[in-house]
């Protein structure tokens, strides 16, 4: 169950600029992402609208101005003048603050300060689509950059900033020079071509449309969207993430579970006038249902035919006809690249563990890799016998972490821009697990039920069962090296 944080986010405007701010690759939620300036909320935000009602500034306003000082050091607060405060002896407040010494309305209120909420235009508020185990409730605001102030990034959470205008950040990232968290991009569009005078008039048809349940078109590279499904997946699991990729021609990828509402959803992503025409075919990464299941539907309303591994087409024999047969090294042309360099490729990689026909995606314009569920940022990857073989997933793993991958983007959970260190992170505790099952097999003979406890302490008892079936692969695999040797139901460390 996702919980929802509100949040608040300013599009600072200098003439023909907005800023933007890179967030730092360790952060869990869009690392490596460009984005408007912003946060949570706080409680204390909330604490100085009631206690500060002459300045008519709600706690997300009072969040945006707190988050915007805090992140640039940009302070859209008014004296009793009028004006703005000039450059100079704030860099001590805005460490008092950062290093929560200090209160932000306490610093007005020593300054003389206050917030005038005429400074902060109201665009919209949004939330997070039902894909990550946080979403955010954001309220964004346009602010005019306060004369007499400089952006100043501190290292930490975010890493570097620019002043550009929309248009330009758009061709930088069309070129792969940047990446754009997806309401960044949605929002960059919507400038597009037009003086920033007009930014509200521009954001708050979109932002109240996707506010009133519209379809978030989320973006991570140009031509590349992600349309989260909700699926009857692992427990820990409650979406699918489905991918539309391509420019003049574009493949669906996993079209993820049979449930009528959630095929609802994609049929509207897919008959959005931009897109459709284009769906060239379908690709299906691996055989499990709530990858697949609504394959055919999809096939056929848009007549289009379903590719997939030969070992995937065999296991859904009967379930799902695969018309096309994907393998290392298979090219799927997607049209012409969105920065203009010639044509656009999808190419096939090859990696079974998860599933036997498992495959992975690279787009060879931005570097975008479909891992499918080679690994998932949102749980763990579950490899069970006798389909799931742990063996070639260690070496899919290996294999991944040396493919020149930008943006990872798996089948569940929130993509990364450190798709390596994902795959060398998964390798590492999956190495670890054996390393632990070997040493308690090297005690003594042992069941898989005894086993399951030991090494899984403290799991919830209705995931006892896939912790049972993620040591038979370990098992298998300890095996299949001579490592371990089973007799009857007991299992022990081989020695030779
Ligand atoms: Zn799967």
């Amino acid at each position: 169950v996702s919980s929802i944080v509100a949040a608040a986010s300013v599009l600072l405007v200098q003439e023909d600029d907005v800023l933007l701010v890179r967030r730092s690759e360790r952060l869990r939620f869009f690392g490596g992402f460009w984005a408007f300036p912003g946060g949570k909320i706080s409680s204390a935000d909330a604490d100085a609208a009631t206690r500060f009602p002459s300045w008519g500034a709600d706690a997300a306003l009072i969040g945006a101005a707190r988050e915007l000082f805090e992140e640039t050091g940009i302070l859209a607060a008014r004296g009793p003048d009028g004006a703005f405060p000039q450059a100079g002896c704030r860099a001590d407040d805005r460490r008092e603050l950062l290093a929560s010494r200090q209160s932000f309305t306490v610093l007005l209120e020593r300054q003389g300060l206050h917030l005038d909420p005429s400074d902060f235009a109201f665009l919209g508020q949004i939330t997070t689509p039902e894909f990550a185990p946080v979403r955010y409730a954001t309220t964004f605001f346009a602010v005019r950059m306060p004369g007499g102030q400089a952006v100043e990034i501190w290292p930490g959470e975010l890493t570097e900033s620019i002043w550009s205008s929309p248009d330009e950040s758009l061709d930088r990232w069309r070129r792969g020079e940047l990446l754009l968290s997806p309401p960044t991009a949605m929002s960059l569009r919507a400038l597009s071509g037009a003086a920033l005078e007009q930014a509200p008039a521009r954001l708050r048809p979109l932002l109240a449309s996707l506010g009133q349940g519209a379809m978030h078109p989320i973006e991570f590279a140009p031509g590349v969207r992600m349309v989260p499904l909700r699926s009857q997946a692992l427990a820990a699991t409650t979406h699918t993430n489905a991918f539309l990729v391509g420019s003049g021609q574009r493949y669906l990828i996993d079209p993820g579970c049979d449930d009528p509402v959630e095929q609802a959803k994609l049929f509207t992503v897919l008959d959005e006038p931009s897109i459709a025409g284009s769906l060239v075919g379908i690709l299906l990464t691996h055989q499990h249902p709530d990858h697949v299941a609504a394959a055919l539907a999809c096939a056929r309303r848009y007549n289009v035919p379903i590719g997939a591994h030969r070992a995937t087409a065999d296991l859904l024999t009967g379930k799902v006809a695969v018309d096309f047969f994907i393998d290392e090294g298979t090219a799927l042309h997607l049209g012409e690249r969105p920065d203009g360099k010639g044509p656009w490729q999808l190419q096939a990689l090859f990696t079974p563990g998860h599933a036997p026909g498992h495959l992975a995606l690279l787009d060879s314009c931005y570097g975008c890799l479909f891992a499918g569920d080679m690994v998932s940022t949102a749980t763990s990857v579950l490899i069970a016998p006798p389909r799931g073989d742990l063996t070639a997933y260690f070496e899919s793993l290996r294999r991944l972490a040396q493919v020149p991958a930008r943006l990872l983007l798996p089948g569940h959970g929130n993509p990364s821009s450190r798709p390596a260190a994902v795959f060398e992170e998964a390798l590492a505790h999956r190495q670890e697990r054996e390393r632990q099952l070997l040493e308690v097999l090297t005690a003594g003979p042992t069941t898989v039920d005894e086993l399951a406890p030991i090494l899984y302490r403290g799991l919830p008892a209705p995931a006892m069962k896939f912790a049972r079936l993620q040591i038979e692969a370990g098992l298998e695999k300890l095996q299949r090296e001579g490592r371990a040797r089973q007799t009857g139901h007991l299992w022990q460390a081989h020695r030779t």
